[in-house]
């Protein structure tokens, strides 16, 4: 088996951020010299919330879908398992601030968006009844009344714990 390599998602520490947030969880290099950032945007606060699967569903399909529009370089934006947010990669250097803004852009895409999802159908998705439009809807709404920001990494701490001294 290979060496097990820990993801820099599992050294975040869940209890201190405070969702909803976009946060730079990491910036790579090619060896050509191009650059790769990865976000974490986290929309529900770990382990107090999280969006049904069909919301989640939804919202990927719409992030897909307008994300693109709001900010060039879109390579990815996928749902974290633990459904509370989606991590984003995107080419080249767009920073934090561009990242958060083209998000409540996209939000508000979603909060205001009327007909038929895209992409929704037997041919186009894996589990096309699993949608909830409303649901969707209505996290990008509440998250957009929350506000969003920009999260800084903290990261758990290798200190013993005071309350197990
Ligand atoms: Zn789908």
């Amino acid at each position: 088996m290979a060496n097990p390599v820990i993801p820099e998602s599992f050294r975040l520490d869940h209890k201190k951020v405070q969702a909803p947030y976009v946060r730079l969880a990491g910036i790579k290099e090619t060896s050509k010299g191009d650059k790769i950032e990865k976000y974490d945007l986290r929309l529900a606060q770990p382990n107090q919330d999280a969006i049904s699967t069909g919301a989640i569903h939804t919202l990927e399909h719409l992030l897909a879908t307008y994300m693109r529009g709001h900010l060039d370089g879109v390579v990815d934006i996928s749902p974290m398992g633990c459904r509370t947010g989606f991590y984003m990669v995107a080419l080249g250097e767009p920073g934090p601030e561009k990242v958060l803004k083209a998000f409540q852009q996209t939000l508000h895409d979603v909060a205001t968006y009327e007909g038929a999802i895209p992409g929704v159908s037997e041919l186009e998705c894996g589990n096309y009844r699993d949608h909830d439009p409303d649901g969707a809807k209505q996290w990008a709404k509440r998250v957009l009344e929350q506000g969003l920001h920009l999260q800084e990494t903290i990261e758990i701490s290798t200190e013993p714990q005071a309350e197990n001294r």
